[in-house]
């Protein structure tokens, strides 16, 4: 069976090209990149090399680029960094919407005792400027906002919001983990002061991940050690891992906006599709603030994870919006913060695609889905009693 991969917001394929480059960094080439002898030295000018690839994706300088082990460090290390040099400050201001990276450290820091504001979105996954303005205050010590919803792929205002925090000198932050590699990222064009990374959203290894820190702004290590990355980050260097990074940046940078026209007339090929022949389905999230590659669409009266066991033995690979809790399946935070009704929560489904989806895998899923959902909907209760009130009704 062949395996069609629409789940690229979960993690991507290593790019071939990527794999290729780190290869003799693990068997060969093995040397400390902190060692004096030139055995390390020439390791240590590659991972330099990596780094700069990594800055030229988001128009950063290299030694604003903090390589870590993931986007989940590089969110805390940002969070715990602002709360570390400004002792006095106990605010954090977020968002109802963001990654556990984020959500689970301010509960944390909640429990902790300091004052956390999740901000709300709207039916759309909006949120709204005043709202920030509003909720920002002289305790706030740092705003954490995400670039890009994981679910969703709605697109956050980061710049507007990094322009407000720093009229009012708050350190601002986004996890753009998301959004990296998939849209324009330019640091030099911007006033976000750190902004997390992650590689296996872009065709790189998973377990490597960057900090950016714009030049200026004040850093307390997270993970403390050594004096690697400039005394910012102990431990050694994850060398192959920040090599296969430099690559897969390198190709995300080439022809970004080419890929991204062609994944979105996939994915908005996928989604018209899907609308037009399935009745009661619904997109979650603003269609036109939206990452190209991400279609969160909701089939009424039917399971996510139900519609997910009969794509998969298609061969099919996508996620859902529910997370098993407890043994019941309870809609994700981000569609219930969006207010999205229970009965369509239950049955999202996202497609993620990546530039190594083709046509004829977008006309296969079309294919397959109708009946899926037909086959669902003739087992469902709630389709059932759906369909007997619209009867009633007309
Ligand atoms: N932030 C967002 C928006 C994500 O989608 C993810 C991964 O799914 C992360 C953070 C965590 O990244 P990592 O898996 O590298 O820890």
């Amino acid at each position: 069976m062949k395996t069609i991969y629409v789940d690229n917001n979960a993690t991507t394929r290593v790019a071939p090209e990527v794999v290729e480059e780190m290869t003799p960094y693990f068997s060969e080439l093995y040397g400390n990149p902190s060692s004096m002898h030139f055995f390390g030295g020439q390791v240590q000018k590659k991972v330099e090399e990596a780094r700069e690839r990594v800055a030229a994706l988001i128009g950063a300088r290299p030694q604003e680029i903090i390589f870590t082990s993931c986007g989940t460090e590089s969110d805390n290390a940002a969070i715990f960094s602002a709360l570390q040099v400004a002792p006095e400050k106990r605010h954090v201001l977020t968002t109802r919407v963001e990654h556990p990276a984020v959500k689970n450290l301010v509960a944390q820091l909640k429990r902790e005792g300091y004052r956390v504001s999740e901000l709300p979105v709207d039916r759309h996954g909006l949120i709204s400027m005043e709202e920030v303005s509003r909720a920002m205050t002289e305790d706030t010590a740092i705003v954490s906002v995400m670039w890009a919803n994981n679910e969703t792929g709605v697109l956050f205002p980061v710049e507007e919001i990094a322009t407000l925090a720093k009229s009012r000198g708050v350190i601002f932050h986004t996890d753009a983990v998301q959004a990296v590699g998939k849209i324009p990222v330019n640091m030099a064009e911007s006033q976000i002061d750190m902004l997390s990374l992650s590689g296996h959203k872009l065709h790189a290894p998973k377990g490597i991940g960057v900090l950016y820190v714009r030049r200026g702004t004040r850093f307390a290590p997270f993970v403390i050690g050594g004096h690697q990355e400039e005394g910012r980050r102990g431990g050694t260097e994850n060398v192959p891992y920040i090599i296969g990074l430099g690559k897969a940046c390198e190709l995300a940078a080439s022809n970004l906006e080419e890929k991204n026209l062609r994944v979105k007339s996939l994915r908005d090929k996928l989604e018209n599709g899907l609308l037009k022949m399935i009745e009661n389905s619904i997109i979650n999230g603003d269609r036109e603030q939206r990452l190209p590659n991400t279609s969160s669409i909701s089939f009424e009266y039917v399971e996510g994870e139900s519609i997910l066991l009969k794509l998969s033995d298609k061969g099919i690979c996508a996620s859902s919006g529910s997370a098993c809790t407890s043994g019941s399946l309870e809609p994700s935070h981000v569609l219930r913060a969006m207010g999205v009704p229970f009965t369509a929560a239950h049955g999202s489904i996202r497609f993620s695609l990546s530039s190594y989806n083709t046509e004829e895998e977008i006309d296969y899923i079309l294919e397959v889905m109708p009946p899926i959902i037909e086959q669902l909907r003739e087992i469902s209760p709630f389709w059932k009693g759906a369909a007997a009130r619209s009867c009633s009704a007309s």
